[in-house]
């Protein structure tokens, strides 16, 4: 069954994947029950704090230059646009865009008489103030629930300006996996701006990254190729190609197996089912494979040497350092997995992984994602788990585990690790770890982060934790208390 079908909305991961925010064993299991899709959803029925997907939905469209990306929403709603104006901001320095969001700040007689009106106003005055190339409009709970038409306001306000206005349905009551927001635009761009290819660009790769530095761009020259990066990056001119490019890679699976499986099936653009560049192995088994289907085997045959060259004799001086250090990973689902194939791959013992969610199927055919491939490389590994940035929860596997540092993509438990005296390596969405001088990089990182040992036991020494003993002690064993075994 196609992947993508030409409805206005995707279907959530909960149903399309059988995603779950749950799970606590082995790898292997893991691996075997997703197949069968087997995991029992269950859910927590005491959460310290979540995410929406309209936040991950407004950050991949913020992306796009000279776009305007409006909440359709309450102002609350809008909170993630200032918090992601500035990260936006701050990785898009010299790159000549700027963030440019606004909101409808849907108020309570909205809701009675319905907004569309406010949606059309808000419109108008995006092109007013911002002249953009194209506005994206995001639903939120409140439009879902009234049941505005953004379709016709799309329609008729895209036809009177003559671009395109996109409505992309985020509404975060919709999934518990905020990761649905990633589809929820990616569903928008495939809908409303990827055109039918006019030509094929056999040289030209497509990029999906979350947001951040070009870490890629000059690996892949190295071989011949271009790069067409989305939504970092991205132009609405780039977008529309993504159908002509020779093939797609993305940072980790969980951000776009959507978007890549579905420009493959409907317009052939190859996904590269390796696991993404992370690691030495790692990166030369995606690079071989990017080869292949770009005719490009001798060239990148060539660059793998070269590389090997060029790092392998400091990463041994690293893996000296590092050697039998204890890390624990707490990231997104199948990146956990790529960096704790880094640390591996530095000489680390790794100690712990938690995910924030699963995908138990992959869209499409996946091929050898991450987690296969880690288990392949590593045998089986015994402590998983999916913890969806719970602080409450991860305090107490990182007690369990002990590790000497954390490598951790999101902030929230970051200053659980330092309060617990364990430093810390946050890996943010700088794509910092990626390809060959990303092993360097977390190499150099880590030993910065351990040389903070003392500050940190320190800081340790004079906080507090914010639990009852009852939670720290007479619990202390048990992480998963408030898992209910319902679905
Ligand atoms: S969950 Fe709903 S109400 Fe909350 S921020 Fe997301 S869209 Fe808005």
């Amino acid at each position: 069954m196609a992947t993508f079908k030409d409805t206005v909305e995707v279907e959530i991961r909960e149903r399309r994947l059988g995603s779950v925010l749950n799970y606590h064993g082995n790898l292997s299991e893991l691996i075997n029950k997703s197949k069968k899709r087997s995991i029992c959803a269950s859910c927590s029925n005491y959460e310290q704090c979540g995410n929406c997907g309209q936040e991950n939905a407004g950050t991949l469209t913020t992306w796009v230059k000279d776009s305007v990306v409006i909440n359709h929403s309450p102002i609350g709603c809008g909170l993630d646009g200032i918090m992601y104006a500035a990260s936006v901001r701050d990785n898009a320095i010299g790159q000549d865009r700027r963030v440019q969001r606004l909101s409808t700040n849907i108020q309570e007689k909205d809701t009675i008489y319905g907004a569309s009106r406010k949606l059309e106003a808000t419109i108008d005055e995006a092109v007013r103030r911002f002249n953009p190339k194209v506005i994206f409009v995001l639903s939120s709970c409140v439009t879902g629930i009234i049941g505005d038409d953004l379709e016709s306001v799309a329609d008729e306000k895209g036809a009177e300006y003559g671009i395109p206005v996109i409505p992309i349905y985020c509404e975060g009551f919709k999934s518990k996996m905020w990761s649905s927001g990633f589809d929820a635009a990616y569903h928008g761009i495939l809908r409303r701006i990827v055109k039918a290819p006019k030509k094929k660009q056999e040289d030209l790769v497509n990029v999906f990254n979350f947001c951040g530095v070009d870490r890629l761009a000059d690996l892949l020259a190295k071989v011949g190729l271009r790069t067409n990066y989305a939504t970092t990056f991205a132009t609405l001119e780039g977008l529309t190609e993504l159908s002509e490019a020779a093939c797609s890679v993305q940072f980790c699976d969980t951000l776009s197996s959507y978007i890549t499986t579905a420009l493959e099936e409907k317009y052939g653009v190859v996904k590269i089912k390796n696991a993404p560049p992370f690691g030495l192995k790692w990166t030369d088994d995606w690079l071989r494979e990017i080869g292949e289907v770009t005719g490009k085997q001798e060239e990148v045959e060539c660059v793998i040497k070269e590389e090997h060259e060029r790092i392998l004799p400091e990463i041994e001086k690293y893996r000296e350092i590092l050697k039998g250090k204890k890390a624990y990973i707490m990231t997104g689902d199948t990146f956990a997995f790529q960096l704790a194939n880094v640390a591996r791959d530095l000489g680390m013992e790794v100690v712990g992984i938690a995910t924030l969610h699963h995908d138990q199927v992959p869209d499409g055919d996946g091929g050898r994602g991450a987690l296969e491939k880690y288990k392949e490389d590593h045998g089986d590994f015994g402590k998983v788990n999916v913890c969806p940035k719970q602080p409450y929860q991860a305090l107490k596997l990182m007690k369990e585990a002990d590790p000497d540092l954390l490598i951790c993509r999101h902030a929230g438990v970051e200053n659980v690790a330092l309060r617990m005296g364990i430093p810390i390596v946050p890996e943010g969405d700088k794509n910092f770890s990626i390809a060959y001088d990303g092993i360097l990089k977390l190499a150099k990182r880590t030993v910065r982060a351990l040389k903070t040992q003392l500050i940190v036991k320190n800081i340790s020494a004079h906080s507090k934790l914010p639990y009852t003993k009852w939670w720290l002690e007479d619990r202390e064993d048990d992480p998963y208390y408030f898992e209910s075994k319902e679905a």
